[in-house]
């Protein structure tokens, strides 16, 4: 089932994410409904509070073209989708600068840096847990995912000239949306 995705401005997107206790037939239910609208609206991965939920729950599905041969090759053992409860950053090292998008900001780019390389772990659909490390743009997507479960957004990450540059239509999808910023 698609779900409606929360745009900036919306207070959801603010508000921290709360762990799940345990992976119900309802949450692996839910995680179905947004793979499914993250692959309608052609994103790479999706947060619970962008549907309007609060539970600690997100998916991600980068393709391998996404990455430059060596991350391509480190990230191979991370099995895509990624359906991803309560997940946590274990580790980073590294930089990297590029350019970021998200759903809930539809047409607008920021500059941002993040660590190069990520250690997470998380439950899967089945409450097993499971670990795995990634480089490069699935580092960025898991480090953007885990953000907006505590209410942070690439935005707030943004360097200050691109951030400059979006300020108009930042301002304008905000005010559409509750201006919740
Ligand atoms: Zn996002």
């Amino acid at each position: 089932m698609l779900l409606p995705i929360t745009q900036y401005g919306s207070a959801v997107l603010r508000k921290p994410a709360s762990r799940v206790p345990a992976v119900t037939p309802e949450l692996r239910r839910l995680a179905v409904d947004m793979l499914e609208t993250m692959y309608a609206a052609k994103g790479v991965g999706l947060a619970a509070q962008q549907v309007g939920r609060l539970e600690s729950a997100c998916v991600i599905d980068v393709p391998p073209e996404c990455d430059g041969e060596d991350d391509r090759a480190f990230n191979a053992q991370v099995e895509m989708p990624l359906v991803m409860f309560n997940p946590e950053i274990v580790a980073t090292s590294g930089e990297q600068e590029g350019d970021e998008g998200c759903l809930s900001f539809p047409k607008i780019g920021c500059k941002v840096k993040r660590p190069a390389e990520v250690a997470f772990r998380w439950l899967d659909a089945a409450g097993g847990i499971r670990t795995a490390s990634a480089r490069g743009f699935l580092a960025r997507a898991v480090l953007h995912e885990t953000d907006h479960l505590r209410g942070v957004l690439f935005i707030d990450r943004a360097d200050e000239e691109s951030k400059k540059k979006a300020a108009n239509k930042l301002r304008k999808l905000a005010k559409a949306n509750g201006n919740t910023i």
